[in-house]
């Protein structure tokens, strides 16, 4: 019986998936890839007598049918996931089913959306002094939110908020907000298709004009809503400086100068 690997093949450009997911892929009797996201990556690198298919208009039953289905005739079957399987991507629903019938499986991470997002705005999530945290998070659309997750309360926090699924609810977005106290010229920044080679566009502007780009860009969907306090730190006036390098701080590769 072989082994099922649910594989991280990144944002969208394949050249994000990592070495590791990219073995798997070639070595794999069967690949199962999700959309057309990833199915380039699937499809580049795959056997030539690799068995694939697109679980596009699966249900997580079938999935889960046809992963055990390959595992009972290949050695190593790979499921690709967008971005890091650990984020949104129903893991646990097409584990347990394989669980049940004795059926190894690994899971190699990718690279989330999230850190793509920020790549391509040239922005950093984290800024010493202004905010050391970062909320992955999504609106709550047909999948309710668990108590005290609202987007209101962990907005309260004015972290950083990396805001999955919910590009067409951004009125609800703003709204949260809003108020949770954030001011209506917060920057915010939309990515759409980060990382996909000549499709990601990039969109920054204050909270209170965010909706109107999205609805005359026409963004529906594989987009990303960052907000966060760091937004456009590149152009600030002064930063505080983290203190990696600061050359009064002395850490393990470095004693301080002073
Ligand atoms: N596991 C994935 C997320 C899957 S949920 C990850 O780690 O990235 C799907 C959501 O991810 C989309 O609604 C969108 O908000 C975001 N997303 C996926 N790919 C994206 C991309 N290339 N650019 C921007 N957002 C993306």
């Amino acid at each position: 019986m072989g082994k099922v690997w649910f594989v991280g093949a990144g944002p969208g450009d394949p050249d994000l998936i990592t070495i590791k997911g990219r073995a798997l892929v070639e070595q794999a009797g069967a690949v199962l890839y999700a959309g057309s996201l990833v199915a380039k990556a699937a499809l580049d690198w795959a056997k030539p007598d690799a068995v694939t298919a697109d679980s596009k208009g699966m249900t997580l039953e079938e999935i889960a049918d046809w992963l055990a289905l390959q595992a009972n005739r290949c050695e190593t079957v790979v499921r690709l996931q967008t971005g890091d399987p650990s984020l949104f991507g129903a893991l646990i629903e097409m584990v347990r089913p394989l669980d049940q019938l004795g059926i190894e499986v690994g899971v190699v991470p990718g690279v989330s959306s999230a850190f793509a997002s920020a790549a391509a705005g040239v922005e950093s999530l984290t800024l010493p002094e202004v905010t050391q945290t970062v909320i992955l998070t999504r609106f709550s659309g047909r999948t309710p939110m668990p108590q005290g997750e609202d987007l209101e309360s962990l907005a309260k926090h004015h972290c950083s908020l990396c805001i999955f699924l919910s590009i067409t609810l951004f009125d609800q977005v703003e709204a949260a907000l809003l108020k949770a106290g954030w001011d209506e010229w917060s920057p915010i920044m939309v990515v759409e298709k980060a990382s996909w080679p000549g499709e990601e566009r990039v969109f920054k502007a204050p909270l209170n004009q965010m909706a109107a780009l999205i609805e005359t860009n026409g963004i529906k969907a594989q987009a990303m809503i960052v907000a966060s306090p760091t937004l456009g730190a590149r152009d600030w006036d002064e930063i505080t400086k983290s203190k990696l390098y600061d050359p009064e701080f002395t850490h393990r590769f470095r004693k301080a100068a002073r």
